[in-house]
């Protein structure tokens, strides 16, 4: 496979034309004339080898060349140090690599190997690798990947914000966490629809995943309506903390679940404030009491038992007492002094992004710092475009949205993932080199994650370790945010022997490429809040692939659980049958049978046996004859006589004891350990 590029590589420095992806004529116009002749260059082409021989002609060609013509030179000089210099725009391939430094491809992957680096020619490489490797040939690597941080605001920190005289006073950005079916939603539809009921100008009407809502004191929030706790995990995974305060809701009939804990741990971790709301109390015989003593369990102490926990009880199903809930909320978020400077260049994150079809890409972002304004140029993850619209979360269209706005974002030319941060930038130029660098750097990831699991595996399997199995799947849902929230869901349900492998994930209906995809990859088609179209149906009809559409997404997880505990090896376990002690012995023609009294369990043929004496164990196998008087039957039951022989073993002795028991295969589950 080295032929054809080797001839281009050699077509290429006849021309005289500069390395690509070198970055750096200079430095490859030096190599030509001059290649720095490493003493030890010969043996590590031996071990190359077969490319070697592949090729061999043509690099003796070139080697003649270029000594014919600048062999002199070679002899005296080196090139100098600032000319040996490989310029790397964050990764280069391996292959770019040996070209700058003008090394045969194959030697430099080779001593990569050696190094630890599993990779191939074509595999892209960071510019610490490359350092590594480029020191061996006395070359420097000089990163000139273009800084982000150049052109993107970075947020304020605490201490910063503190001392920017241009910081003001802003809302707190709440969301609200607890274990399915505890009434998160019931509760965010009735604080959203309560201030339509008052009479809020415009209401809050569509579907938004955030919105203001107004305290009686006067005091604003911002309320998170995402997807639950798992949308919360994977903004927290991506580096994003957006909220300021939590509400724990738990229902005063059930009680602290896994989720109310998993809540607690997630808040704990952020270093987030929380509120609990004990809910459901319309309903008759509930005690909050109760709930309040579980939660001391997990340190929340309520204020009146001395902690200093807020507790409110509540019921979102009737509206009760949620004004005390804000007001809590409120007073909570007053202690924390929430700031940030509207003057800045805007910075947010994206929580929710969508393709419509009348207004093409629909992202909602929460400006956490500066001021977002209408033909603001601005990039978000691999997306950007000038803002062409923002509409408020009452769908009134706005010019600017500061700190703590959710505003509904129009203009770019994709849609990025919840969690994705927000910037804005000067001019389009700035916003398409942040994006395209972006573009390259996940598509490098892309390639070197195939190809460095492929290595990997290889690794483990030279370890003797079986590598984990891999599951693959493709995953459609009907926004980007929960396209994150179960990614990330589902990816933390792999384990070291079975692994959740994403091909393929998107938003929007399941069509038929997905399907061709999935048959091609043996994958399993996730839908979650999607259909399939006609001719992804009739598709997947055909091949017999099974379209699995939820709308929940606890169930998705626990279907994803079930397939792969279908993959786990089972557990092999011992199981007891019985005890029979030996009353006699008789020779026979072929060995011995001991004349047994089953005590306990029952004794079956062909099960395995321990014969113990003076309680050791001195033998152990296969129970090969059981008898019954004359006759050969399957088992005995506990207190009667019986007749047995154990295969191989002709030394059992009156007194002695024989345990029976089989092995069982036990399928396991996912979550077990
Ligand atoms: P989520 O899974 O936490 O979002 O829970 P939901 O808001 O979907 O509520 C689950 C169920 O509990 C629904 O049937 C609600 O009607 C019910 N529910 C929620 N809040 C209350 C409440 O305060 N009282 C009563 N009786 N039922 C409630
Ligand atoms: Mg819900």
């Amino acid at each position: 496979p080295v032929g054809p590029p080797a001839e281009k590589d050699a077509g290429r420095r006849r021309t005289g034309r500069p390395v690509r992806g070198g970055g750096a004529p200079g430095a490859a116009s030096t190599d030509r004339s001059a290649r720095p002749q490493r003493p030890n260059q010969r043996s590590r082409r031996q071990m190359v080898g077969r490319d070697e021989i592949y090729n061999g002609a043509q690099g003796r060609n070139r080697k003649r060349r270029v000594s014919s013509r600048k062999g002199a030179k070679t002899q005296l000089t080196r090139p100098a140090a600032h000319k040996r210099v490989v310029r790397v725009d964050g990764t280069i391939s391996v292959g770019e690599l040996a070209k700058a430094m003008s090394v045969k491809g194959n030697e430099v992957l080779a001593k990569l190997i050696q190094l630890g680096v599993m990779c191939t020619l074509n595999q892209q490489i960071d510019a610490e690798t490359c350092a590594l490797v480029a020191t061996e040939y006395e070359y420097e690597i000089k990163d000139v990947a273009f800084d982000e941080d150049e052109v993107l605001s970075s947020a304020q920190s605490d201490a910063e914000i503190e001392k920017d005289p241009d910081a003001l006073p802003r809302s707190p950005i709440v969301t609200v966490m607890g274990h399915v079916d505890h009434g998160k939603t019931t509760l965010l539809d009735h604080i959203r629809n309560a201030q339509v009921a008052a009479g809020e100008a415009g209401g809050i009407t569509q579907h938004i995943a955030a919105y203001r809502v107004k305290a009686k004191d006067g005091n604003e929030l911002v309320f998170l309506d995402t997807p639950g706790h798992a949308a919360f995990t994977a903004m927290r995974a991506r580096g994003a903390s957006i909220t300021d305060l939590i509400v724990l809701v738990v229902a005063a009939d059930d009680g602290v679940m896994p989720q109310t804990v998993e809540s607690i741990n997630h808040a704990r971790a952020a270093g987030v404030p929380l509120i609990v709301a004990i809910n459901k109390l319309d309903k008759p015989g509930v005690d909050p009491e109760r709930i309040k003593q579980e939660l001391t369990k997990y340190n929340l102490v309520s204020e009146e038992w001395g902690g200093e926990t807020m507790f409110v009880n509540i019921s979102a199903l009737k509206g009760t007492n949620i004004d005390a809930l804000l007001e809590a909320l409120a007073l909570q978020a007053e202690i924390l002094e929430l700031k940030a400077n509207p003057k800045k260049e805007a910075f947010g994150t994206v929580l929710e992004a969508r393709i419509d079809k009348g207004r093409g890409s629909v992202c909602t972002i929460i400006v956490q710092e500066g001021t977002l304004k209408s033909g603001d140029y601005v990039v978000t993850g691999q997306s950007y475009g000038r803002v062409r619209a923002l509409i408020d979360d009452r769908g009134k269209r706005i010019k600017e949205a500061g700190p703590a706005t959710p505003v509904e974002v129009l203009g770019l030319n994709a849609i990025p993932a919840a969690g994705d941060t927000f910037h804005v930038v000067a001019n389009e130029r700035d916003a398409k080199k942040v994006v395209s660098r972006r573009d390259t750097q996940a598509r490098a990831a892309v390639m070197d994650n195939s190809r460095r699991t492929d290595a990997g595996v290889d690794l483990l399997a030279a370890m003797g370790k079986p590598a984990a199995q891999r599951k693959a799947f493709i995953l459609k849902t009907d926004v980007a945010g929960s396209l994150e929230a179960l990614k990330a869901t589902i990816n933390d349900i792999s384990n070291d022997e079975v692994e959740v492998h994403f091909i393929h994930t998107g938003v929007g209906q399941v069509n038929e490429s997905d399907i061709t995809l999935a048959q091609a990859a043996e994958a399993t088609v996730l839908a979650f809040n999607v259909g399939a179209d006609a001719k992804a149906k009739r598709a997947a009809d055909q091949a017999g692939i099974k379209i699995l559409t939820h709308k929940v997404i606890y169930e998705i997880v626990d279907l994803v659980k079930d397939l792969l505990s279908g993959m786990l090896t089972p557990d092999i376990v011992e199981s007891f049958l019985g005890r029979a002690e030996v009353r006699a012995v008789f020779s026979i023609k072929t060995g011995q049978v001991a004349g047994c009294y089953v005590q306990e369990g029952k004794i079956l043929r062909n099960a395995r046996a321990r014969v113990f004496r003076g309680g050791n164990k001195v033998y152990e196998g296969k129970l090969i004859t059981l008898k019954r008087f004359k006759d050969d039957v399957r088992e005995v039951n506990s207190g009667y006589e019986c007749g047995l022989s154990i295969d191989g073993y002709k030394e059992i002795a009156e007194g002695d004891i024989v345990e029976v028991f089989e092995l069982k295969e036990v399928r396991r589950k996912l979550g077990d350990s």
